[in-house]
């Protein structure tokens, strides 16, 4: 009976330990951002995540060129990209894609073919603010790429999430004056050995939203690193605060800020988390998270 119970318990654990799937090598890339060193600045956010051996464009900056031209700069190959995420509809995340789209297929029929985005991304809204939506979506599928739409956390890549929409459970309004109409906002979640890494265009959802659902999903894991925008260039000091403070109880080891978490935000984020200029900076265009090693936010940044 006692080898029974042993073996039964054996058997519970056993698959425990089996489903954490983990990212050995992770390389994040900004290539579009407001701190432009190379490359041209854009109120607008992109960046190309390489996940063990395996490419994703996340966003596409604000103008349709910005992308194009900073990757052209970078030495960036995009061709054999064929996954792309939308964080959510606003034009400074979208607005790159149908060029991108189109200058790659040339080389690649297949690159930036496949478009994730989060339930409510083609939800009309009476504000109006969804009126290039339609447009692209039909420029986009007229090239034949095809929609994902993610109603929750996915896996799309062993270790590799998408949170799909966030549950809003704190109090965050990091979203533009009016009511919280962007549901589809969300964000890509890598599991590591060392921790989670999170990668956000805009959150919208929440910075502390977002980093719950990613706890969640990934079991509790502590927070490794924090890439992206937050939409707190102008929040309140307090909120700041609150925030930093949530983020350094989560256990953050890395900040790459860009986009619109601002540089006053950054600065006082490094502050209440006790990180330091060598692990929390504002990125330029071309900053790096490389997981092993840290980021690069480049050289006028660091
Ligand atoms: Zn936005
Ligand atoms: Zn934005």
């Amino acid at each position: 009976m006692k080898r029974l119970l042993i073996v039964l318990a054996a058997a519970l654990l056993i698959p425990q330990v089996a489903l954490a799937a983990q990212v050995q090598a992770l390389k994040v890339t900004v290539l579009s951002t407001m701190l432009a060193e190379p490359g041209l600045g854009e109120w607008g956010y992109a960046a190309l995540v390489e996940v063990d051996g395996r490419k994703i464009l996340y966003d596409s900056g604000a103008r349709p060129e910005t992308v194009l031209g900073n990757a052209r700069e970078l030495g960036v190959d995009l061709s054999d990209v064929e996954d792309v995420i939308l964080s959510h509809h606003h034009g400074d995340h979208t607005g790159g894609i149908v060029t991108l789209r189109k200058a790659m297929m040339a080389k690649n029929p297949k690159a930036l073919s496949r478009i994730h985005v989060g339930e409510g991304f083609f939800q009309a809204t009476n504000t109006g603010t969804r009126a290039g939506v339609p447009k692209l979506r039909s420029d986009l599928e007229a090239t034949g790429a095809t929609f994902v739409i993610h109603k929750g956390p996915d896996e799309l890549a062993p270790g590799v999430w998408l949170t799909g929409p966030v549950p809003r459970v704190t109090d965050e309004k990091n979203y533009p004056p009016g009511p919280d109409a962007i549901p589809e906002d969300q964000a890509l979640v890598f599991e590591t050995a060392e921790g989670t890494v999170i990668l956000t265009g805009c959150g919208h959802a929440g910075a502390i939203n977002i980093v719950r659902d990613a706890s969640k999903i990934t079991g509790g894991k502590p927070l490794l690193g924090l890439i992206g925008g937050l939409h707190i260039f102008d929040a309140s000091d307090a909120r700041l605060d609150w925030t930093g403070a949530e983020l350094k109880a989560a256990g953050v080891k890395y900040l790459l800020m860009g986009h619109c978490t601002g540089l006053e935000a950054t600065w006082r984020l490094r502050q209440a988390t006790g990180l330091t200029r060598k692990t929390a900076a504002y990125g330029a265009n071309g900053s790096t998270f490389i997981l092993g090693k840290g980021i690069n936010p480049g050289r006028i940044a660091g």
